[in-house]
């Protein structure tokens, strides 16, 4: 079987130099800006049989270029290179000496067929050649090809340089290592690689299309304001404003056609999708007035065809639950996952919903299965066994990997589930993708607990229960980190029994920023651990300024660097071995702390931090140090964190922090 995460081992050969996107209209440039901006030496070729989509795409890709450096993500050498790198041409020859070529020309299964003869006709054989179809199997796309076995799907979502989802479909006829570099490349360059089975619309347009048919189902009852409306509970953009967006009722037309053709009439797209061109509808967030029985009939149809469909993918294995949430999240704009929706509203609602589905629109799938069994998975964490180890991947790309409950009682439950077991020697934790191990706690509970320090001092000891588990194991845990690691995410590494890191990587408290004290043990364990970095503690804790891994390494915080995330792996993997039977608890007892210095801040921001919560923080690290036991050291972190959120300055930032995210 192959990895959970795709970025475990290093991809097979070496990553593609020249890559050809062919069709250079909506999504094509963005696509080809995606990968020019990811891959810093890949030369890119666009090709089109018109000459004019070429001059635009080419623009396009300059002017993103030229946004990207006005908003400071990318330097003016970074654009002028990836200027230089992109290339056109109506000549598909000019494809010869390409690694891999991406069809996104228009959705038509004959036309795209005599594409891929063409470009089969030039290209190497075994260079990849994939697809951006929003709906047609790889089987059927590829099958005149002489080598189907480097061809498949690999499916954007727009902004293809920005929405981070890409289905990459499993074809039968393709080989598996294939799909394997495709994910792993796509991890690597910053994308969310979800695999799907090679049936119609694959997963997530599976959910879209059918969605959007829905809602224009619903428009014998109600305006596409109303429906948008009523939808802007559940996603960011109702059906109709996005299908403007996209110039998107011929797709429904094509997809649900082909689906109704398939699985049945109930899927026959809407017919007032050949009458309309442009939808009568406000921008997202707006909201009209909807009778109540109304809006209720809205949002129960479009849950419904939500379920049936979640359900549907996942009873015939087009797509995994947790892949689907995430996905229904990243590429479609969802608040919420569907299982997540389905686990909110409960069992007999979630049945209520579907049996009104059924009866007004007829035979579309249903649960083969009681409703709780669908959502019995792992919703954000990737578990692999690596030599006898387990390595867990926390998986919120949406949040740069943040904790929030859910993903702390998973790791928990995968920890307390095998810790007892003699053949897992251990645990590796690493963050997903290339630039996070953790970027801290969800604070979205902290408003309710601002003014209230007992209520705050409780929920620190709440949110500290996997962190004082792995203080009591002795079973070696080891964080492995491949990027930052931020707040509530360094306390989880801090308390693992060794850390290593890329040397990019960069640890930082930056709680005072928000006027609060961290509170789960970032006062406590790392003097405990580490006594003479202790100076660097306190410019982190009081200035919440960053430590790069390299200086960590220095400072004997870190056990050890690794150049890439595989051999990251490789080294924390290691690190378990040679910890077995070695793990050394915290120290228990009081520590001689120096005296701080005064704070001496070094900058505009670190002479605007609050010196009420500067002192809580100084106290509390103080008395922890001075605690007989860790118990009790780690007491005075969580009334710490009780105290700070009593101040003015965590209500002021922590309401602005959580404002300026809307
Ligand atoms: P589009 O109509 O905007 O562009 C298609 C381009 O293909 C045009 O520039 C056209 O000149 C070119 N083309 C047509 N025949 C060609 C040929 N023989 N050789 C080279 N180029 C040719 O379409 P689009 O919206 O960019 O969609 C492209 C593909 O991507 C479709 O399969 C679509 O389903 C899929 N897709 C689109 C989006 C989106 O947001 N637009 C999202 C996901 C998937």
């Amino acid at each position: 079987m192959s990895n959970q995460n795709p970025l475990l081992v290093p991809p097979a050969g070496t990553p593609p130099r020249k890559i050809a996107v062919v069709g250079a209209g909506t999504i094509g440039p963005d696509i080809g800006y995606y990968l020019v901006s990811a891959l810093a030496e890949l030369e890119l070729l666009l090709v089109d049989i018109d000459g004019g989509q070429l001059e635009r795409a080419a623009a396009r890709i300059v002017a993103n270029a030229a946004k990207g450096v006005a908003r400071g993500k990318l330097s003016a050498e970074a654009a002028e290179s990836i200027e230089g790198r992109v290339r056109t041409s109506t000549d598909y020859s000019a494809m010869a000496d390409c690694d891999w070529v991406i069809e996104a020309a228009t959705e038509d299964l004959e036309l795209k067929r005599r594409i891929f003869g063409a470009i089969e006709a030039v290209v190497r054989p075994d260079a990849w050649i994939t697809s951006n179809t929003s709906s047609l199997p790889a089987e059927r796309l590829f099958c005149g090809l002489e080598h189907p076995e480097r061809a498949t799907v690999t499916h954007f979502f727009a902004p293809a340089f920005q929405n981070p989802a890409v289905e990459v479909v499993a074809a039968q006829a393709c080989d598996p290592r294939v799909v394997e570099a495709l994910r792993s490349l796509f991890a690597a360059t910053g994308k969310v690689p979800l695999v799907t089975a090679d049936a119609l619309c694959f997963m997530l347009d599976r959910v879209f299309d059918n969605w959007c048919n829905e809602a224009a189902y619903l428009l014998d009852r109600a305006t596409a304001a109303e429906v948008d409306s009523v939808a802007g509970e559940l996603v960011h953009a109702g059906p109709f404003f996005v299908l403007n967006l996209a110039h998107g009722n011929p797709i429904i037309v094509e997809t649900n056609t082909l689906q109704m053709e398939e699985e049945g009439e109930a899927y026959r797209p809407a017919p007032i999708f050949t009458s309309v061109k442009t939808w009568s509808t406000g921008p997202p967030g707006g909201t009209v007035d909807v009778e109540p029985d109304t809006a209720a009939a809205i949002r129960d149809r479009l849950l419904g065809i939500l379920f049936s469909q979640s359900v549907d993918i996942v009873d015939r294995e087009i797509g995994g639950a947790a892949d689907l949430d995430l996905g229904c999240k990243l590429a479609l704009g969802f608040r919420r996952g569907p299982f997540e929706l389905m686990e909110e509203l409960g069992d007999e609602e979630v049945t209520r919903i579907l049996a009104r589905l059924r009866a007004e629109r007829g035979a579309l799938p249903m649960p083969s299965r009681a409703p709780t069994e669908y959502r019995d998975f792992r919703r954000h964490l990737l578990v692999d066994d690596v030599d006898g180890v387990k390595v867990i991947t926390l998986r919120r790309p949406q949040a740069m990997n943040a904790l929030d409950d859910t993903l702390t009682d998973e790791l928990l439950g995968v920890i307390v589930e095998h810790e007892e077991d003699p053949a897992v020697a251990g645990f590796v934790l690493i963050g997903y993708g290339p630039r996070a191990f953790c970027a801290g706690a969800d604070i979205g509970r902290f408003p309710a607990l601002l003014g209230d320090a007992e209520a705050a001092a409780e929920f620190a000891r709440d949110c500290s229960r996997l962190l004082v588990h792995l203080d009591g194991m002795s079973k070696p845990v080891v964080a492995a980190l491949n990027g930052m690691a931020l707040g509530g995410g360094l306390e989880l590494a801090l308390r693992c029994h060794s850390i290593v890191a890329q040397p990019e990587a960069w640890l930082q408290f930056p709680e005072v920023t928000l006027g609060i004290a961290p509170g789960i043990g970032a006062l406590v364990v790392p003097y405990r651990r580490w006594p003479d970095a202790a100076p660097r503690f306190h410019e982190m804790l009081r200035a919440a300024r960053k430590l790069g891994a390299v200086q960590a390494r220095e400072l004997g915080v870190l056990d050890g660097l690794a150049a890439d995330y595989p051999d990251l792996v490789r080294l924390a993997v290691t690190r378990v071995h040679e910890l077995a039977g070695k793990v050394e608890p915290i120290p228990e007892a009081a520590l001689d702390l120096p005296p701080f210095p005064p704070f001496a801040p070094a900058n505009d921001a670190e002479r605007g931090l609050c010196g009420e919560v500067i002192a809580i923080i100084e106290r509390a690290v103080r008395d922890a140090a001075a605690a007989p036991s860790l118990a009790e050291a780690l007491e005075v972190g969580y009334l710490a964190f009780g105290a700070s959120a009593c101040t003015e300055a965590a209500r002021e930032r922590i309401h602005a922090f959580l404002g300026a995210g809307r």
